[in-house]
């Protein structure tokens, strides 16, 4: 199976299908959605459900099927290989921005790397294949689908060369950035632990690194928190990959897609 029993047992309690909730609205909160005309919207969102991704959960491994298209707008994933020797690294994350397993949109096929839940939030499932035959259908979906696979190359083309080149303080402030512009939250669930394990670095390298962050003043941390403090300070201190790989321009999430990370639904959507 693609995803965890998990992650498919995890719709709160107040779970409703999408189609009974926003078929008659213009936006989804998710991107590639919103480039979509309005009719090809509800005719998207007609056959879709709405899940709720729990922060930690593994939702895909290589080689596992991917029947259905999740389309977050509230949770962040992280995706990643890992190698023989147990060496990280993470290739591309996925917010609101994006979808998971957008590749099933165009073909049926599997995963190529593990995908975990970094932030827990909502997403918008739809089913692979009624996918293709909307793509098939709908050029708008098509061009959409296709134009978001190609972003998604240049971010991944991107992380390539930040990981190569780029200091651990400035991939740092990158990484917690980019998470908090998918998120929508200052205080984000990570332990040092964790950000090592994202950024493909030894545990010292990011706490030394962190240390100088707190120390000027734009990030705090306690225990398995990060709390971003100077947003602006901290893109200064960013590397240059900021600009590319970021979604600061797309609308806030507000408050409706987003869990406070341990998958517990702080307001209801319905
Ligand atoms: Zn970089």
């Amino acid at each position: 199976m693609y995803r965890t029993t998990t992650r498919t047992a995890a719709q709160p309690a107040n779970f409703k299908a999408a189609s009974a909730l926003d078929t008659k609205v213009a936006r989804s909160g998710n991107g590639i959605l919103d480039r979509l005309d309005p009719t090809d919207l509800r005719t998207l969102l007609s056959r879709s459900e709405r899940v709720e991704l729990r922060s930690g959960d593994t939702i895909a491994r290589p080689g596992e099927d991917v029947p259905f298209v999740d389309f977050p707008v509230g949770a962040v994933v992280s995706h990643f290989q890992i190698l023989k020797d147990g060496k990280t690294a993470e290739i591309a994350m996925t917010g609101r921005e994006g979808a998971l397993g957008i590749q099933a949109a165009f073909r049926p096929g599997v995963s190529k790397e593990f995908s975990e839940v970094l932030v827990g939030g909502e997403a918008i499932r739809i089913d692979a294949a009624f996918l293709r035959n909307a793509a098939d259908r709908m050029s708008g979906c098509r061009s959409a689908f296709f134009d978001y696979f190609n972003e998604n190359l240049d971010r991944i083309s991107r992380r390539v060369i930040c990981n190569n080149y780029h200091s651990v303080e400035e991939r740092l402030c990158l990484w917690l950035m980019l998470v908090r512009d998918r998120c929508g939250i200052d205080s984000l669930p990570f332990t040092q632990e964790q950000v090592s394990f994202f950024l493909g670095v030894h545990r010292p390298s990011v706490t030394l690194a962190m240390q100088e962050l707190r120390k000027a003043g734009v990030v705090a941390y306690s225990r398995g928190t990060v709390h971003v403090k100077e947003p602006a300070a901290m893109i200064e201190r960013a590397c240059s990959c900021y600009s590319s790989l970021s979604v600061k321009d797309l609308a806030s999430p507000g408050t409706d897609g987003r869990t406070n990370g341990n998958g517990r639904m702080p307001v209801k959507v319905a």
